[in-house]
């Protein structure tokens, strides 16, 4: 039998990542990507900010990308704001397209894991596949041991009868009607007649009415156009827990099974291009190396990034649900570099106090009663 360098199971934003990193920087490296959907990354859009990514991690993404906007807007009731950094969104069509036209056929297969250890896959077809390492990208695992609240969506793209006017996306339109939580709408202009509306709330329950927000979309959208794709989501916002409780099994974890997403926003491209570079960069691929490489960077972003699950509990513990949108209205009043550094989960000290000073927009005591949790 032969014996590959890596497994990687999972061919969604993580695992294709990886690939496309290995197929681009270390050809040699002897991987099969193995993913059960007809296509790599299944159905999303996946947009990130200009500073979320360093300069290798650009390049590498840089040729999945749709579509970048210059600058993007926020609106509140009391607040309304262009930030002059640049916004770029992944369709998962192209994702597909560009991965598979890097990465020799042979080493993509299609089929589900069945079961994995940190040196080999078993398919459920029975097939047994030994590798010096596995990588387990298979998305999210069980979060049973992190303390958690939701941020949920559905998104409807529109091809629109006349140009829709739109030059920027907005990422937060929080003048909507509150409802479940923070709710608000996020548009994405593609083009001059296509625009991504999504419906979203930062919520408890992770239970989503896809046809009354479906109705909502359309109620926002006016008639707009008709319907031309769709997409959903339930994102992990994490308010607490332990990152150990997912590391217990032998294979590396990565992409959000590893607990590599943005407390606050559940968004995981960051953290994916970073980790594709990183595994590019090895030398030793065998499973216990890669767990162990892995493991301690997620147990090392998970301390450094003490402080969103601060502000999560403050914003779902401390605020009426109908008011957390003031939480975020209050946060954009800061300066652009400190906003740009929030996204890329990358705050200084002194960006942390400047983001906690000021009138707080949630009643004191409440807000010290999280803090302490
Ligand atoms: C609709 C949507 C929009 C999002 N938008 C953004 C965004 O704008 N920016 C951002 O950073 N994040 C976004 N996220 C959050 C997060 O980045 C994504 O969920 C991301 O796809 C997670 O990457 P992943 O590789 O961990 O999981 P996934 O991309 O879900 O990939 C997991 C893959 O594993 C495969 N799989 C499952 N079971 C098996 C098995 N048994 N064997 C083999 N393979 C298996 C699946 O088919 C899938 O392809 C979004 C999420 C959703 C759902």
């Amino acid at each position: 039998m032969v014996k590959r360098a890596l497994v990687i199971a999972g061919g969604g934003l993580a695992g294709s990542l990886i690939a496309l990193s290995l197929a681009t920087r270390r050809p040699e490296v002897d991987f099969l990507l193995v993913e059960p959907g007809e296509r790599l990354g299944g159905n999303h859009i996946w947009s990130f900010f200009d500073g979320d990514v360093d300069e290798t991690g650009r390049a590498l993404v840089a040729p999945l990308i749709s579509k970048s906007w210059p600058a993007h807007e926020v609106i509140f009731p009391k607040r309304r704001r262009v930030l002059g950094f640049g916004y770029n969104s992944v369709k998962s069509a192209q994702l597909d397209a560009v991965v598979r036209a890097k990465i020799p056929a042979e080493r993509i297969r299609r089929g589900a894991v069945a079961a994995l250890g940190a040196d080999f896959a078993v398919l459920e077809d029975g097939e047994r596949i030994e590798a010096e390492g596995v990588i387990d990208a298979r998305g999210p695992g069980d979060f049973a041991g992190i303390e958690l609240a939701w941020q949920k969506f559905v998104g409807r793209t529109y091809r629109t009868i006349a140009p829709h006017g739109c030059e920027l996306p907005v990422i937060m339109d929080g003048t909507v009607e509150q409802a479940d939580g923070y709710r608000f709408v996020y548009t994405l202009p593609f083009a001059a007649d296509e625009l991504m509306i999504e419906d979203t709330y930062y919520s408890d329950a992770p239970d989503l009415d896809v046809p009354l927000l479906r109705a909502r979309i359309d109620e926002y959208a006016k008639g707009i156009g008709e319907v031309t794709g769709e997409e959903t989501g339930v994102l992990p916002v994490a308010l607490g827990g332990s990152i150990e409780s997912l590391w217990t099994g032998e294979a590396a974890l990565l992409g959000l099974r590893g607990g590599f997403f943005h407390p606050t926003t559940g968004y995981s491209l960051p953290d994916a291009v970073a980790n594709a570079l990183l595994v590019a960069e090895q030398r030793d691929f065998s499973g216990a190396a890669l767990f162990e490489l892995f493991r301690d960077r997620a147990f090392k972003l998970w301390k450094e990034r003490a402080f969103f699950r601060l502000l999560n509990r403050m914003m779902f513990r401390a605020a009426a649900p109908e008011q957390r949108y003031r939480v975020l209205e209050h946060f954009y009043r800061l300066p652009e570099p400190v906003i740009a550094r929030f996204y890329a989960a990358k705050l200084t000290r002194l960006d942390k106090v400047r983001i906690l000073t000021g009138k707080p927009p949630v009643p004191v005591l409440k807000a010290l009663k999280a803090m302490a949790a």
